[in-house]
This record gives C-alpha cells, structure tokens and sequence, in this order.
C-alpha cells in the first residue's frame, strides 16, 4: 500500500531518535581539499531541522566513483571536518560506495546500514534516480521522511511538468546529447517553445541536412532529432536552433560562422545573433528551464552565449529553474546564482524527474510504514491512482 510522500512532520517525536540523513555530499575536491561547499550547506535545513528537535543526526553520502571498494582519495574526512563547523555532533559514516552492497542494492548493506537507527530521511536529491541501498532501503522498514531541500527540488520540478505557466520555455544545451534526448521528448508535451544550443544544436543541425565541420555530434542520434522537429511541427511547438556559432576553423584559429559550418571547423558556442535571439524567448517567457551550457564556457573565447543565456534567465520576469551541474557552474561563474528562483542540485535526477515524474528514491519514501494516505496531498507526486 503506498500513500503520498511523507515530509519530517510524518517521523512524530524525533526526541532521542537517531535518524539517518542520506546526503548528497558529493562535492568537487581539488587534492583533498573541497572546491566547493554548497552541497554541504544544503543539507543544514534539515539537519537542523532534527537537532533542533532533539534527534542525533547521523548523515551518510557517497562521494565520486570508488567502485565499491574502500580508497583514501574518496574518504570523507575532508567533508566531515567541514560537516564539523557547520553542524557541531553530527556524524557521518564513510563514503557508502566503499561497499559493493550500496550500488547493487545489497539487503546485508541495508541492515548493517540501519542497525542502531530508528527513523529515515532522505535528502539526497542528486542520488535519488539510482535505486541504491542507501536511497530504496531504509524506508522499507523504517518511518521515513523527505528531507527539506528534496522537497522543495520535488515540487519545483513537478510543478514544471505538470502545472507551469505559458509559455513555457525550456533551453537545452551541453554535450551529453543522447542522456537528454529522452528529455527532450517529454518536454514537448509540456512546453511551448524548446532552444537548443550547446553541442547538442549540431546533431538537430545535421538532422535538418546543414554541414555542421566537425563539431561534437551523435550520428546514431539523427534520426530520432528528425523524429522530434517533426514531433515538434506537427504540435505547434517551436523549436529554436542557432543561426550563427562561434568556434574554430580547420587550422584551430577562433573564427564566426553563419548556419554552415565549413569542412573541418568546429562550432564551441552559439553566436552573437543566436545569444540575442535566446535571450529574447527567455524574456518573453513566464516559465523558463535551463539545462545544458549553450558552449564550451570553461574556454573563455567561447562563454559568450552561454553568459547571454545566464543574463536573460537572471532578468526575465520569468519563474526560472536551472539544471544541471555544468549550468549551475556557469552561473555561478558569471555570479548569477542567486538571481535564479531555483537551482536544482541533480543533474539527472532534475531530468529523469521531469522526464518521468518520479524517482526510485520517491517511490521508496511512498512505501514507507508512516506514509500518511492521501492523495490530494500536494507533493503525492504525479496524481496517479494510488495503490
Ligand atoms: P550539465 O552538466 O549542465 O547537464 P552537460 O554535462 O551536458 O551539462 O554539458 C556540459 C559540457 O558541455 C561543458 O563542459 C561544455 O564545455 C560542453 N559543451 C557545450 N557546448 C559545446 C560544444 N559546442 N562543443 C563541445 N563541448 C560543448
Ligand atoms: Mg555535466
């Protein structure tokens, strides 16, 4: 039986409780030293929201690619000395993918994982499209609860897919074409306009017969970007692709193109024209996601766009959302952070959510004993029957 999400309210009396906080603390690290704090600070809503009510709080994350086996270069010392500072008493366990039982979803990992605890959070939103132990398990038995920052990811993200306001704009760039292609579809249910920039514009480019040098681009993915500008036309849904780029010719020298790429150069950004023309959608629009930097905005002869796009989402009268962590590093580059409404901190979990409208990690918390029944409720997700 599965009733709707339960927030911290639905634990009850936290009072002496030790609760476990699945995090996302996976943070960038430059020589085992944090590049960046935020994912830590996020998580202090919650924690707070716990100690404050008299629970021991222990978190637990993962943190990089260490392949089910235990790695000094991805302990969590770093994260806990900081943790420290910001929330004095907390503990956090090792890095849980230091154990093959987190990424197979191992029942033994669950229990060592929950010996000693008695009650669930999960605030781990960058984590929760993955059906690992530490996200699918606990609340299995456990009363569970969603944490503060997944909440709010939740109902912005939701509140896209299903009640945005028109128009309704989504732009979509970066490199990871065939990940976002799913997403790409599911969007044009719900938006008005799609805009496409980033390396992902070469592939619809090439789709619709322009010679597009030797920029990145996914061959095998042509035919379904056919499928999707037909989609598209057929819907009344706009799709904006660059009419000019920036990048380089055959001899590696920065060069301005029109739509016609020229035999062996190479497109890094949209172009100037193309930038005002996105910046003018955005500004127009009422509701506006961005995923996906519209160049290679690390090189700084090519974040000219991706800058525009920034520009435009921090003024337009717009509610905005940004996806992704390459286009929350743009922002933040361009020290637009706060002039979003909202920052998701997964990049795929904020596209499978939009794309699907529900995740593992959800679904688990809908099961858990204390899930309240009903279905009115705002954050029961996707309004369907509930079983
Ligand atoms: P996000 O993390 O926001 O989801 P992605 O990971 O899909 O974004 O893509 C980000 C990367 O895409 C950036 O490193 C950027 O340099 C690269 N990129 C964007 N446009 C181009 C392009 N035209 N050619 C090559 N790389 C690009
Ligand atoms: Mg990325």
């Amino acid at each position: 039986m599965a009733g709707r999400i339960p927030t911290l309210a639905d634990l009850g009396d936290v009072s002496g409780k030790r609760v476990l906080v699945r995090t996302d603390f996976n943070v960038p690290m430059e020589n085992g030293e944090i590049t960046d704090d935020f994912r830590i600070r996020a998580a202090l809503p919650t924690i707070n929201w716990l100690t404050e009510r008299g629970a021991q709080v222990v978190t637990a994350s993962h943190l990089g690619r260490p392949k089910g086996q235990p790695n000094p270069k991805y302990s969590m010392d770093a994260v806990r000395a900081r943790l420290a500072e910001l929330a004095p008493g907390v503990e956090l366990l090792e890095n849980l993918r230091f154990d093959a039982g987190e990424e197979g979803n191992d029942p033994a990992f669950v229990a060592k994982l929950i010996e000693g605890i008695d009650m669930y959070v999960d605030d781990a939103f960058g984590a929760c499209h993955r059906a690992h132990a530490s996200i699918v398990g606990p609340p299995q038995t456990l009363p569970s609860a969603v944490g503060l920052l997944l909440q709010k990811e939740v109902e912005v993200l939701l509140g896209l897919r299903e009640h945005p306001k028109h128009p309704f704009v989504a732009v979509l760039g970066g490199s990871k074409i065939s990940d976002k292609l799913g997403v790409v579809e599911a969007l044009l249910n719900t938006v008005d306009a799609l805009v496409i920039g980033g390396a992902m514009c070469f592939t619809f480019l090439a789709a619709q017969g322009y010679p597009i040098g030797a920029s990145l681009w996914e061959p095998d993915q042509v035919d379904t970007c056919k499928r999707l500008l037909e989609q598209s036309k057929a819907s009344g849904k706009t799709i904006y692709l660059p009419e000019d780029l920036t990048g380089v010719d055959a001899n590696g020298e920065y060069a301005t193109f029109g739509i016609r790429l020229p035999e062996g150069a190479k497109g890094f950004d949209i172009g100037p024209g193309t930038a005002a023309a996105f910046s003018d959608v955005i500004m127009d629009a009422r509701t506006v996601f961005w995923n996906g930097p519209m160049g290679m905005f690390e090189d700084p002869r090519f974040e000219a766009g991706t800058r525009t796009v920034a520009q435009a989402m921090a003024d337009t009268k717009a509610f905005t959302v940004v996806g992704g962590g390459d286009s929350a590093a743009a922002l933040a580059q361009f020290g637009l952070d706060d002039d979003v409404d909202h920052v998701s901190t997964g990049g795929g979990a904020s596209l499978e959510l939009l794309e699907l409208g529900d995740l593992p990690g959800l679904e688990a918390l809908r099961h858990a004993p204390n899930a309240p029944i009903s279905p009115n409720d705002p954050i029961s997700p996707n309004g369907r029957e509930l079983s």
